[in-house]
């Protein structure tokens, strides 16, 4: 593999060489004095990604630290926007927020990305092409009833009467992490307690160790 995950042949053959901007990354991350980090929510649609997400970015911009967030609806209205909704699809929309998520990393941010990525490998497979001390994944577990009966974006209700066809959690699989760096119980616990425990966990990861 080359630095960035893809397969070192298929580059050399294309004669495409991945430009390393890791000096870079580390000028920038002392002179701004904070490591850059890859969050990544997962949950089902409903269980308080966006919500998380834009708290967390917010909070990390008024402590001066750098921070983008990469929401999956907003994905696919540009970036993604040739995508459907069958687990192939899925994945490689998971792998494309992996990639920019990527770029964004090396200019030291702190990236917040909040997609459903409904399957295991392919969150997986992004996790692993990364620094251990680069990614962490985090579980918006909700429960199904709560996400339906909030249904903030209507959807579930469209789902169900056959509006949207392979909705997660209706009509397509979702599957939990299994070892989720950590799990936000968001049936239970406030915004406020979520986005605590989170930032909680970002800061300890992107201060520098003195
Ligand atoms: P998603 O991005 O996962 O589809 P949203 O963030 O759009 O979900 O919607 C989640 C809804 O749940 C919001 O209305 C939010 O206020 C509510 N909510 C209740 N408790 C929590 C919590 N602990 N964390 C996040 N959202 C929560």
């Amino acid at each position: 593999m080359s630095q960035n995950n893809f397969p070192e042949s298929d580059m050399t053959l294309k004669n495409i060489v991945w430009c390393s901007h890791l000096e870079k990354r580390i000028t920038r991350e002392s002179s701004q004095g904070h490591r850059g980090l890859v969050v990544w929510l997962t949950g089902l649609s409903g269980s308080g990604k966006s919500t998380i997400a834009a708290n967390i970015d917010n909070n990390l911009s008024k402590t001066g630290i750098q921070t983008i967030v990469l929401d999956g609806d907003n994905l696919r209205h540009g970036l993604c926007s040739d995508l459907g909704f069958t687990i192939a699809d899925r994945n490689e929309n998971v792998r494309r927020a992996g990639e920019v998520a990527r770029l964004f990393l090396e200019q030291g941010f702190v990236v917040v990305v909040a997609l459903v990525s409904p399957i295991r490998e392919a969150r997986d497979k992004v996790k692993q092409s990364f620094a251990e001390s680069d990614f962490v994944e985090v579980h918006c577990n909700c429960e199904f009833s709560i996400c339906r009966e909030r249904d903030p974006k209507g959807f579930y209700a469209k789902a169900e009467k056959g509006k949207i066809s392979e909705f997660t959690g209706v009509s397509s699989p979702y599957e939990a992490p299994l070892q989720a760096d950590l799990i936000l119980y968001t049936s239970d616990e406030t915004v406020t307690e979520s986005v605590g425990r989170l930032m909680q966990l970002i800061v300890q990861k992107v201060k520098f160790e003195k």
